[in-house]
């Protein structure tokens, strides 16, 4: 069963948690560290044989036209993680619909090719913007992993179904590929990725992910940041004791463990678990 890696690709000071301490057009007065921690990630996973999804932040494929271009000529898939890194849910539909088609044209102008799949900021489709779904559709995405099936204070629908499945929207249908979770007790804890895989000992993450290939015989998804394997990036100091928490717990560690997850189980890019 081959399961699926995917990497945000956006810089430190871009996190939805820094968004009101940083803004956006201050952006490009912030140290950039994106280009070189993504390249930590794709040395990883060419010392793994694996390939993976990138969601690529519009922002960023737009000054770094060469990254896209070398993730795709590793054998990546790349796409859409949004233009501005703005929630959906504070979005109007035209707002989204504006920003999708901003990022997918920078992606497809410096790939020449179609672009279609997509991540939105901070897992952002909740209940009350399922209607970027159909949207998606009407753009000609036909993947998106944006539904989170938890309880958080930004994100998530806690009954959305936790495996990938197919979607119906008044505009036809769409591949869901939610991070991963864990179901113990009729509760799903995130398993998937980010701050949790982080914050949780390495075996308990594993036997929780095998738990997903066994038992509910699925294919997990798995997220990370580049950020996240760069314990010397500048700290947002303005933001809160929680939020700079979430963000830093574990980074000097983390890289290790990824070598540990990617030894432990079969990976492949999105579109290769749809076809
Ligand atoms: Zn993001």
């Amino acid at each position: 069963m081959l399961n699926v890696f995917t990497v945000d690709v956006e810089d430190y000071f871009q996190v939805s948690a820094f968004e009101k301490h940083v803004r956006r057009d201050q952006w490009g007065q912030w140290e950039s560290r994106v280009v070189s921690n993504t390249h930590r990630i794709l040395q990883l996973l060419d010392r793994h044989h694996v390939r993976a999804t990138f969601f690529v932040l519009g922002w960023v494929a737009q000054r770094h036209p060469r990254l896209v271009r070398e993730i795709h000529a590793c054998g990546h898939e790349v796409g859409s993680h949004g233009y501005w890194h703005r929630l959906v849910y504070q979005q109007t539909p035209e707002e989204f619909r504006t920003d999708l088609r901003r990022s997918r044209d920078a992606l497809q102008e410096t790939l020449g090719r179609p672009v279609t799949a997509y991540r939105a900021a901070s897992f952002s489709i909740t209940r009350q913007s399922l209607w970027a779904l159909e949207i998606l559709v009407e753009e000609g995405f036909l993947a998106d992993s944006s539904v989170f099936p938890i309880r958080h204070d930004r994100y998530g629908i806690p009954d959305a179904e936790p495996g990938p499945h197919r979607l119906e929207t008044p505009a036809g249908s769409l591949w869901e590929f939610p991070p991963s979770v864990a179901r113990f007790a009729g509760m799903n804890l995130p398993v998937g990725g980010g701050g949790y895989f982080r914050l949780s000992p390495l075996p308990w993450t594993l036997f929780c992910l095998r738990r997903i290939n066994r038992v509910r015989r699925q294919p997990f998804v798995f997220y990370v940041h580049p950020w996240e394997l760069d314990p010397e990036q500048p700290r947002i100091r303005a933001a809160s004791r929680t939020s700079r928490f979430r963000h830093c717990v574990g980074l000097s560690r983390n890289e290790a463990k990824l070598d540990g997850l990617l030894r432990s189980f079969p990976f492949g890019r999105l579109c290769d678990a749809v076809c």
